[in-house]
């Protein structure tokens, strides 16, 4: 028996979303009410109540793993969903190309953390950073990768590394004319280590070296020349951050002996299931936005149960629209959600065969306009699913589900359907 579990990010929402109550409550979503009159609802605590979730730690909990142990930081997933090889020992970061004013004895003002969000060039910047030797630490190796736009990730490797360092971003911009406060804040920030100890230093050390290796390399390269012949930012220093190593996870594989699959348009979520031993499917047209393609998501889950037992499908849009306070995005979103990849995806797989799962990793509501501890409505559909008698989708509905109320653990509850648990004890 095959398994599909659908996250949409940021779904749960609160009765202030807008005057039809939260988002999922306002949308139209035909195909999720006809799933849930045949399955059976309930709330989740992604990690646990009260806990506030970052996707990654979310997305932890609910594939079935304690992220109060195994979490390191977000760094390794981004390296692996952008396509790079980690090894255990590395430390990995989230790199963004940025703008910094002329950086002369005092760290540089940052202007444009995002490089403005430079499109073109990126390549070529990664290849000046790669010429240059580490200086402090002639043993290290550093492996810088682009993703898209501004992102990317950068991975150190060689002996007497650590991941307990402080980041360099400031996560603030300052302009020339800015008050002198907001400028001192908007500094580039100096990497420090967070452990007492000489992995720790070295890190740090090496850290900055990288952040002014980068603008040497990058400030009169001949990308920025360009850009700056045209108006738009340079990117001349990269910022670094989320310093993580590998997390140590029990490969979904072993534990339920079943082939795991994802499709996903975000890197992070790519990294935390690859982390997890499943493989990543592409899916052209699936972009991590508002804008992506939700029937090329559901045809390439169906295509992908041939030979995969276990589909894992990621939609980041819900977050974005939540993040950017838009309920009117949102609700639009739920309902090409139940439109374009609900309606394709239950046209085309037996539920006698298949059991799916639809949640989200936490509530982004709208008014907050970040990460809510709220839970998130889930559903469970599938042969061995006891219907509930629920005939809606939506936060007021899951809390009648018969399900009640949990924390984590939806696929390793998705798995047991499908009678793949391994038994504790005997
Ligand atoms: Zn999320
Ligand atoms: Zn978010």
């Amino acid at each position: 028996m095959k398994a599909i579990l659908v996250i949409a990010d940021g779904l749960g929402g609160r009765p202030s979303d807008g005057p039809n109550g939260s988002c999922l409550q306002a949308a139209a979503t035909p195909t999720l009410d006809a799933l849930a009159s045949r399955g059976a609802l309930g709330l989740l605590d992604p990690i646990g109540p009260g806990i506030r979730p970052g996707s990654d730690t979310a997305h932890l909990s609910i594939l079935g793993y304690n992220p109060s142990s195994v979490y390191t930081g977000r760094g390794a997933f981004e390296c692996l969903g952008i396509g790079m090889d980690v090894a255990c020992g590395d430390v990995c970061f989230r790199a963004n190309f940025a703008t910094v004013e002329p950086w002369d004895d005092a760290l540089p003002v940052v202007t444009d953390r995002r490089a403005g969000r430079i499109e073109t060039g990126q390549a070529e910047l990664a290849a000046a950073l790669h010429a240059v030797a580490l200086k402090a630490a002639p043993d290290v190796r550093f492996e810088f990768a682009p993703s898209t736009e501004h992102r990317g990730a950068l991975i150190l490797r060689g002996p007497g590394l650590s991941r307990h360092v402080s980041e360099n971003d400031p996560h603030v911009e300052a302009s020339a004319d800015d008050t002198e406060e907001n400028r001192e804040a908007a500094r580039l920030q100096r990497s420090r280590p967070l452990h007492d100890d000489e992995a720790a230093r070295r890190t740090a050390t090496i850290v900055n070296e990288i952040a002014r290796r980068s603008y040497e390399a990058w400030r009169e390269h001949p990308v920025n020349l360009d850009r700056e012949a045209h108006g738009k930012h340079p990117a001349n220093v990269l910022l670094l951050r989320g310093a993580s190593e590998l997390p140590k996870l029990e490969p979904i594989g072993e534990t339920y002996g079943v082939r795991g699959a994802v499709i996903a348009g975000g890197a992070l979520y790519r990294g935390v299931a690859l982390a997890a031993g499943m493989t990543s499917l592409s899916c052209p047209g699936a972009t991590g936005g508002l804008d992506t393609d939700l029937t090329a998501k559901a045809t390439a889950a169906i295509d992908a149960l041939e030979d995969h037992g276990l589909i894992f499908v990621h939609i980041k849009g819900t977050d974005n629209a939540g993040h950017d306070g838009d309920g009117e995005a949102k609700r639009r979103f739920i309902e090409r959600i139940d439109a374009e990849f609900f309606a394709r995806l239950i046209a085309r797989i037996d539920l006698e065969e298949v059991h799916l799962a639809f949640t989200g990793d936490h509530t982004t509501p709208i008014r907050f306009g970040d990460h809510a501890p709220d839970p998130v409505p889930v559903m469970f559909v599938g042969p061995n699913v006891m219907p509930d008698g629920c005939t809606r989708f939506d936060e007021r509905a899951a809390g009648a589900g018969g399900l009640g109320r949990f924390s984590g653990q939806v696929l390793p509850m998705l798995l047991g359907y499908c009678d793949r648990s391994p038994k504790f004890g005997s």
